[in-house]
């Protein structure tokens, strides 16, 4: 196992040079930074940056956050996915506004304490923003250490990640000693790993020449680049396809808001449902369910998108109706095309409505 030293001097040497310019580092703002971790879960920085600035504008502190309407955080949110994130950024402010007086927690333990906060999201913003020498771990994390100690077992494992948490924290700590006036070395080395995940050590064809491990990287000199990290069986992708239909009566557009318990909850969506070998071609639920005539639908492509391990593949049909039809009438709304941008709808749902607005513009 390369010594901590080695990676620790060549990371924080290269980070000097090599750290993207990116918008929350340009202070070290907790809240702006805690924004940008939250939203950085699972999306790429070049999605992340023209949510983060839209965030910042309009809820650029604790109290905004804590104070705005749930709709304004949804619809900020729109498109991120995972929106249970985004309601509990909003618990959290509200938790910091009343039980630390509106000023955010610099204490790693009332970090971990807050809705949707994690040792991850804890230990990034107690190291960059406080300076604390908190390790952090997560996928870019797990890749660039299993790699450079040479890890084969299966990241899948608790152990592994145990090893792994313990292996981020010596890092940090050494690191912590290496402290200089001016230079925040505990946030500036786990951003070097972060980075170094993110730029060089990719998931395929890391850019090793380039890398400041290169010469203690254990995966490197042993041929095992390919297979390691470990991750393990992945889970199989589970096909499944839905019907959704974009009801016009008068100019507005029929929608239905999802249910709080559901996936994307509070999100809004045309009216659809997932075909089964009962209704394979949702010529039943359209029927009695909607009220319409399938042959007199007109086709508006498919939209696919995958939620965790599924694969879902939307057809989506466009039916024009009479003043009288009233179907649905209580659990939907009709909106203006107007009204359809103001909403947050789901990122395929967002995709049927630019192609109804387009449809309907022709
Ligand atoms: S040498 Fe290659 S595999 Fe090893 S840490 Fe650097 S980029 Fe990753």
């Amino acid at each position: 196992m390369p010594e901590a030293a080695t990676i620790v001097k060549n990371l924080l040497r290269w980070y000097l040079t090599e750290a993207r310019e990116l918008p929350w580092r340009q202070n070290r703002d907790p809240y702006g930074i805690w924004v940008s971790e939250i939203m950085l879960q699972q999306t790429q920085v070049k999605t992340v940056i023209p949510y983060w600035e839209r965030w910042m504008k309009r809820l650029p502190d604790v109290d905004r956050l804590a104070r705005a309407r749930e709709t304004t955080v949804i619809k900020l949110w729109e498109g991120l996915g995972y929106y249970s994130r985004a309601r509990n950024l909003q618990r959290a402010a509200q938790m910091i506004q009343n039980e630390h007086k509106g000023c955010f927690p610099s204490d790693y333990e009332a970090l971990l304490a807050l809705p949707g906060v994690g040792p991850y999201t804890a230990g990034a913003v107690s190291s960059i923003a406080f300076g604390q020498p908190r390790p952090i771990v997560d996928g870019n994390v797990i890749r660039v250490l299993t790699r450079v100690d040479g890890i084969r077992e299966s990241t899948k494992l608790s152990q592994t990640i145990r090893e792994l948490w313990s292996r981020s924290e010596s890092l940090v700590r050494f690191a912590s000693e290496l402290w200089r006036p001016g230079r925040n070395v505990c946030g500036d080395f786990n951003q070097s790993l972060m980075e170094l995940g993110a730029t060089v050590c990719l998931p395929r064809q890391p850019l090793c020449c380039d890398c400041p491990l290169r010469r203690c990287c254990r995966a490197r000199a042993e041929g095992m680049i390919e297979v390691i990290p470990n991750l393990g069986a992945r889970k199989k992708m589970i096909a499944r396809m839905f019907i959704a239909v974009v009801v016009r009566r008068t100019g507005r557009y029929l929608v239905r808001q999802r249910s709080a318990g559901e996936i994307n909850g509070g999100l809004w969506e045309f009216p659809n449902v997932e075909l089964t070998s009962q209704d394979p071609s949702g010529a039943v639920w359209l029927d009695s369910g909607m009220g319409l005539d399938p042959s007199k639908l007109s086709a508006l492509g498919e939209v696919k998108h995958s939620i965790t391990n599924n694969r879902i593949t939307l057809k989506v049909y466009c039916s024009d109706v009479s003043p009288d039809y009233c179907v649905m009438e209580e659990a939907g709304e009709w909106l203006e095309a107007s009204e359809l941008e103001r909403y947050a709808f789901t990122a395929a749902h967002r995709k049927i409505v630019r192609r109804a607005i387009n449809e309907n513009g022709r």
